[in-house]
């Protein structure tokens, strides 16, 4: 046996499989404290569900993503691979809310923050917010007053839905949709009463009624895979990672010495640890036989889809970065030219539908002719101008379905068999299916490992605080 000093100094060895933003941070986070790390990734490039592909002379994301400012384990990957000054977070929150189902015209309204303490700093915005009546903004401040008084970990909120909630404390119709659901469908990747609370209240706590800038936005203005592919990749081979792209983790074994092989074809990985960091359903495939009491729970994680409409007009037709819609299908409207490095002076907007259950198996044809005459409406400068190309992403599992009574179902990092660990964002983080809850799982899975091997971890998140 070897004694706990010699342990301490020994070199010591992991797989990372998956080389999503949940693999990648704990490849990082354990590459930093000395480990020896091998990071498999099935497809040519690391960033897992937020990538980007060429199209032509476009740069193009698969879906638009963003985050917020109280996201700090992303902002802390962004920071680890040199790319915070490539997605930076707006001075202050402010989000261009227009309804054009308004009987006297279109109407814009802002959601924004003053500088001033929580909850005044949404007090003016919520005053102000033309959608709603005077009556339903007064319910508006109750029911956020009572949602920022509950623990979003109670397992009880975890068993009801949003939508209940909701309207338990008072909420019309109107403010679900003109103000809960524009926020919680973009955050949980579902309607109300789709939505666990324990989730929502996470969101909508963390992001509003934590700290006045909370829910300032931040997005890439970089294409995503300059992030999380090149630059993750540059930070990798910095630290010595090997990292093995179009490399399938086939088979995870544990061997009588208690160490672990990872089979991928050609070749049979050894290691004192192994981190999974892949979807549920192929967790479910690769876990060896004991590691979870009851493995098949995993596969009673549902999905939930996510449709990118990427339309390229012949020139300018949205002044601002992006804006939300009410009473249209259209939900949010990015642009996205510079960063998908289009010239000669047209525009390319992505219109992101969370929970687009109803348009994933739509042919291009019938989107198109959904959604063109939608962006027509909302976007007066659209109906003269050209339309140069119109194209889909799909994608059917971008998140994990946040239902109620799901978080029962959410795995820790901590197996059964010592040595295996898992990660994603699917996996028990308290957050719904985000970028900063990938990265906080693979925290938590190289602060287990490196426990094991009687390192130290330093907690990025445990310094900052
Ligand atoms: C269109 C879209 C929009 C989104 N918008 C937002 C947003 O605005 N804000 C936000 O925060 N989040 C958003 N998300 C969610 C966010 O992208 C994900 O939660 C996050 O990227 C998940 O990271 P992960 O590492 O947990 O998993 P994944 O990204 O799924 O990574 C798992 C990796 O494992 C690899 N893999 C699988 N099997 C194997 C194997 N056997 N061997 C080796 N490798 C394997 C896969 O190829 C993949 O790269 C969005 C997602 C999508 C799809």
């Amino acid at each position: 046996m070897t004694a706990p000093a010699a342990r301490d100094t020994a070199p010591r060895t992991a797989v990372v499989v998956g080389g999503g933003l949940a693999g990648t941070t704990a490849a990082l986070q354990l590459a930093d404290a000395g480990v020896r790390v091998t990071l498999l990734e099935g497809r040519p490039r690391l960033g897992g569900l937020a990538f980007s592909f060429r199209r032509g002379d476009l740069d193009v994301d698969n879906g638009q993503h963003v985050y917020l400012r109280c996201c700090t384990a992303y902002r802390w990957f962004l920071d680890r691979i040199d790319g915070a000054r490539l997605a930076p977070v707006q001075d202050r929150l402010d989000v261009p809310v227009l309804d054009v189902a308004h009987p006297r015209g279109p109407r814009l309204g802002r959601i924004r923050r003053d500088p001033l303490p929580v909850p005044l700093h949404l007090a003016r915005s919520l005053a102000t917010y033309p959608h709603l009546s005077l009556a339903e903004r007064l319910s508006v401040g109750r029911a956020a007053l009572a949602l920022g008084r509950l623990d979003p970990a109670d397992p009880a909120l975890d068993g009801i839905d949003f939508a209940t909630w909701l309207g338990r404390h008072g909420q019309s119709a109107r403010t679900v949709e003109a103000l809960w659901d524009l926020v919680g469908v973009a955050t949980l990747n579902a309607t109300a009463p789709h939505a666990s609370m324990g989730l929502a209240a996470m969101v909508f706590k963390t992001g509003l009624l934590s700290d006045p800038g909370a829910a300032d936005i931040g997005w890439a203005h970089v294409p995503l895979g300059h992030l999380h592919d090149t630059l993750a990749g540059k930070a990798l081979d910095g630290l010595g990672v090997r990292t093995l792209r179009r490399t399938k983790a086939e088979r995870i074994t544990r061997a009588d010495d208690g160490r672990w092989t990872v089979e991928v074809p050609g070749e049979t990985l050894t290691a004192d640890a192994v981190v999974l960091a892949v979807p549920q359903a192929e967790t479910h495939g690769l876990l060896p036989d004991g590691a979870l009491d009851d493995p098949d729970r995993l596969l009673d994680i549902g999905t939930a889809p996510i449709v990118d409409l990427h339309v390229v007009y012949d020139r300018k037709v949205l002044k601002r970065p992006f804006f939300t819609a009410l009473g249209s299908p259209v939900q949010w409207v990015f642009d996205r030219t510079a960063s998908s490095g289009l010239t000669g002076g047209g525009q390319y907007l992505a219109v992101s539908q969370s929970a687009a259950q109803d348009d994933i198996d739509a042919p291009v044809a019938e989107l198109r002719e959904r959604y063109l005459p939608e962006l027509e409406r909302l976007l007066p400068a659209a109906r003269g101008a050209g339309v140069r190309d119109f194209f889909v992403t799909r994608e059917r599992t971008a998140t994990f379905a946040p239902t109620p009574g799901v978080g029962r179902l959410r795995p820790g990092t901590r197996t059964r068999a010592p040595g295996l660990y898992l990660a994603g964002a699917w996996t028990a983080t308290g957050w719904p299916a985000t970028m900063e809850g990938a990265v906080r799982s693979g925290f938590s899975a190289a602060g287990a490992v490196l426990s094991a091997f009687g390192r130290r971890h330093d907690h990025p998140l445990q310094e900052a605080a």
